[in-house]
């Protein structure tokens, strides 16, 4: 699938490569490379996509996470915004009262970001963004250096935002500290399979899939896709996200990253950048694969259905003693539409005529998650249910306690049987 799309892709040679930082200038406008990684960390590429370039702007999204798991969203938000600002990277795009940037992603907001970063733990600031890129990518990152000195001999714009921005008391450490970290995270060397690496750290919820590393926390890599997806592609991100519509972000030496939340992430690569500074190729190449495969983030995701089975066993204790176990076996990850499916398969068959004393015995163990809205209404299910006389027991390997409102909880279906036949006497009579 990704032969075909560079095929498909690579003939189209328009655009221009970056020149406005020397180095940069020296990128080969034929390389195109593409990789996806899943969140069984098994990765997929083709072309150029073990070649190494500098990661420029798409830095921007990793260092946002690592502030916002040292300071939390507010604590960010203090110091940066969260609008897209419709301008270009490099645009002097300050609040006029308050100094503060409109969003992490453009040059003056990342300046910002890098400044929160904590360097008071005896690490070094860019060591540890270094080190937490790493951790993204799943390997060492390294410097190129010959791009960092063109960057810091090139940067008195963003020196130039970082007065400004100190200026207006919404950058505290000196500027040219803050803007040395920043040239230096802009020139950490990528490839496109690192970029998918770490876009599929942020698509597993901060967990690097490759590594097995927990790089972020789940809510952080949340936060930094929504600011992706309404900030990442400089002045073309409204329109990015009506097209191809995942969160990404892009840099200037023709990188791009895309996340699919819970599927996987996408890294490409390839200089040649268009009017607004976005990759040429990596452009057409999300496009086509978001249209293809209805990659959308609104695109409607149909519910499977999470009832596995749904059988009834005759319990007793082997005296003559019977009562009876519906046991309801669920699968898969419980959200809103699955626990509506799972609610209207109880109560068809809460009409069936069974012998009591009754029980219903809801089998957990494939059950990975279940969200907090979907487990609201199991939990309402259950004690609807209970108020009919049937008992509800629970079995989940896991023991999360997920329904406080069951007569017990056991680790498997099989024991919640037997349970159910111990007591199959002491139960009163059937419910009418
Ligand atoms: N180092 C670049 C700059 O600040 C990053 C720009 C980009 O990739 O958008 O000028």
């Amino acid at each position: 699938m990704l032969g075909l799309l560079h095929g498909l892709v690579r003939p189209d040679t328009s655009g221009e490569v970056a020149t406005y930082i020397p180095e940069l200038a020296r990128a080969d406008p034929d390389h195109f490379g593409l990789a996806l990684v899943s969140l069984v960390g098994r990765c997929y590429d083709a072309g150029d996509a073990g070649v190494e370039f500098t990661i420029q702007s798409i830095s921007k999204p990793f260092v946002f996470a690592l502030a916002l798991s040292e300071r939390g969203l507010e604590g960010v938000l203090e110091r940066v915004g969260a609008e897209p600002s419709g301008d270009a990277f490099n645009a002097i795009s300050l609040d006029p009262t308050t100094g503060r940037p409109s969003n992490p992603m453009i040059n003056a907001g990342a300046i910002a970001t890098t400044a929160l970063v904590d360097a008071g733990r005896g690490e070094d600031r860019f060591e540890r963004i270094r080190s937490t890129l790493s951790a993204f990518a799943g390997r060492e990152l390294t410097v190129d250096e010959a791009v960092y000195r063109s960057e810091k001999e090139t940067g008195d714009r963003n020196r130039a935002l970082g007065y400004l921005m100190r200026n207006a008391g919404s950058l505290e450490p000196p500027v040219e500290e803050v803007v040395d970290a920043y040239f230096r995270q802009c020139s950490l060397r990528v490839t496109a399979r690192d970029l998918a690496v770490m876009a599929a750290t942020l698509a597993n919820e901060g967990l690097n899939p490759v590594t097995g590393e927990n790089v972020v926390p789940p809510r952080v890599a949340e936060q930094t896709c929504a600011v992706m997806a309404s900030c990442g592609m400089y002045d073309y991100a409204g329109e990015w996200m009506l097209r191809v519509g995942l969160p990404a972000k892009s840099g200037v030496s023709g990188g791009l990253v895309a996340v699919c939340p819970g599927q996987f992430g996408i890294g490409l690569f390839s200089p040649p950048l268009d009017s607004r500074g976005n990759s040429v190729r990596a452009v057409v190449a999300g496009q086509i694969l978001s249209e293809r495969y209805s990659l959308q983030l609104v695109h409607r995701r149909r519910a499977t259905s999470p009832v596995l089975s749904f059988d009834t066993h005759q319990v007793g204790d082997g005296a003559g003693s019977q009562g009876t176990a519906q046991v309801l076996t669920l699968q898969g990850d419980i959200e809103f539409a699955a626990a509506e499916i799972v609610l209207s398969t109880v109560e068809e068959l809460r009409g069936e005529v069974i012998s009591a004393p009754s029980w219903l015995v809801i089998d957990l163990a494939r059950v990975p998650f279940v969200q907090p809205f979907a487990g609201e209404m199991l939990s309402a299910m259950i004690r609807d249910v209970a108020g009919t006389g049937r008992r509800v027991v629970v079995a989940d390997p896991m023991q999360r306690e997920l329904f406080p409102d069951a007569a017990v909880e056991l680790p498997s279906a099989y024991l919640a049987l037997a349970w159910c036949g111990e007591r199959s006497q002491s139960v009163g009579p059937p419910p009418l």
